[in-house]
């Protein structure tokens, strides 16, 4: 048994991360619809009446639009903090919901998860580290900046989850509003490549790491581009240690079309290379 976490979907238009360990399963966010999540655990040889909560990071749409119909038909528990909660308001009526007191340790079937405090525009923000087994994950999504706490919460984990949104220069010519441009920049907006570059500089010193880029914007941004940004900042700090990849928008349709990770493979990995 090993911790496993695989990549159902990530951006602007909905994020969902598959935790496993044994057989208990579990969602950070759900922001795609409830016929999208089915299929999607379907090809990963689930139902959703076998995910045991759906945690969420904050309230915007891309992070939740699903939840309270994954709740409502499969009895999934929601699980976040109260400002969140209290963000979503009437969506979570007559849904079961759990309360996850930031920086608090909770168990959630055979995984341990701690919250963080992330700086975006929404009523509570966090970050996720969640362990199983002796792996780890970490999860910063959806950050306009990042601080001590940020790379504290993300040092030692096995998988960093981080978001590079999109690129300066491609955000600078986009056709968006000002003030769209402004709040995406802001330090509650998003992370740019360079800034996760920065952050993951700190994160991952000395470390084995694995890393996917999340949150990339399908306009001011691509893999090709976050990759060469991140990596170059990457390796202007000395970092040699964080494998890098960014994850698509959404999974390939068909097994195995989800970016997976495994602990049990990473390690086998390491052995490998040393
Ligand atoms: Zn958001
Ligand atoms: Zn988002």
């Amino acid at each position: 048994m090993s911790l496993t976490i695989t990549a159902l979907a990530s951006g602007s238009s909905g994020n969902a991360l598959l935790a496993r360990y044994g057989d208990a399963a579990l969602l950070i966010d759900c922001g795609i619809a409830l016929r999208t999540l089915e299929e999607l655990l379907r090809y990963q040889g689930l139902s959703a009446a076998g995910i045991c909560a759906v945690l969420l990071t904050h309230e915007h749409g891309d992070h939740s639009l699903g939840a309270a119909a994954l709740a409502r038909r499969h009895g999934v528990p929601v699980v976040c903090n109260r400002a969140t909660r209290e963000a979503l308001g009437a969506t979570l009526q007559d849904v079961p919901v759990e309360d996850l007191p930031a920086g608090e340790l909770a168990a959630i079937g055979p995984f341990d998860v701690r919250s963080f405090a992330v700086a975006h525009d929404a009523a509570d923000p966090i970050g996720l580290r969640l362990s199983a087994g002796g792996a780890s994950v970490a999860v910063a999504v959806d950050l306009g900046s990042w601080n001590e706490t940020t790379v504290a919460a993300l040092r030692g984990a096995d998988l960093l989850v981080v978001e590079a949104n999109h690129d300066r220069e491609l955000l600078r010519a986009a056709p968006y509003p000002l003030a769209i441009q402004q709040r995406i920049c802001s330090a509650r907006g998003h992370l740019d490549n360079v800034q996760c570059g920065e952050l993951l500089s700190r994160a991952c010193a000395g470390a084995v790491c694995d890393v996917w880029l999340a949150h990339l914007s399908a306009q001011t941004n691509s893999p090709q581009v976050a990759l060469a940004g991140v990596r170059r900042v990457l390796d202007l700090a000395g970092v040699t240690g964080a494998r890098v990849r960014a994850l698509p928008r959404r999974a390939a349709r068909g097994a195995g079309g989800a970016p997976t990770w495994c602990a049990e493979e990473r390690m086998l990995t390491q052995r490998s290379l040393f």
